[in-house]
């Protein structure tokens, strides 16, 4: 397996649509692992291909603290969403700002399974949220596109200016 680099806000490649997934195969399984690597090791609890510049519509979560509880989602689509959650989200692509965002509690969510198979599920709570959080990503959203304008422009130029003195500081 293989740790994957996580693209950055303002990286413009998250604003990307990802397209649908055709054929699960062995491939697209053994980049289903090194995302789960990755996610785990950033630590996270949910990770979009989006994040890892591949543009497909897939997503890895597992919000369990002991990190037993892996889903998959490859085409995932919203069948049912109710109640109202409101979580303080952070994100990979985001690191180190943590905002409340609104969101359903409740989801049903179709998708294909890791071989392949149709399927559905219920979820609640943070990980109804996380899904819910990992499919913006597949349509190019961000988080912070549910703040204020100045927020995600005070949060952009901080990022921006982090990765500054860190080129800065390994040159
Ligand atoms: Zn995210």
């Amino acid at each position: 397996m293989t740790k994957l680099r996580i693209l950055e806000f303002p990286d413009p490649r998250l604003r990307t649509k990802a397209a649908p997934v055709e054929v699960v195969d062995d491939a697209l399984r053994a980049l289903i692992d090194d995302m789960f690597e990755t996610m785990y090791a950033a630590p996270g609890i949910g990770l979009a291909a989006t994040q890892v510049d591949v543009h497909k519509r897939l997503l890895v979560a597992d919000v369990s603290a002991e990190k037993t509880d892996p889903h998959v989602l490859i085409n995932p689509r919203i069948l049912e969403k109710d109640g109202v959650a409101v979580t303080e989200e952070g994100c990979l692509s985001v690191p180190g700002y943590y905002e409340e965002v609104e969101r359903a509690n409740h989801i049903r969510v179709a998708f294909l399974d890791r071989d392949g198979k149709e399927t559905e599920m219920e979820a609640e709570g943070l990980l109804a949220v996380c899904i819910q959080h990992e499919m913006d990503h597949l349509e190019g959203k961000l988080f912070v596109d549910y703040l204020s304008e100045a927020k995600r422009s005070r949060i952009r130029k901080r990022l921006e200016r982090d990765r500054r003195q860190q080129a800065v500081s390994v040159a």
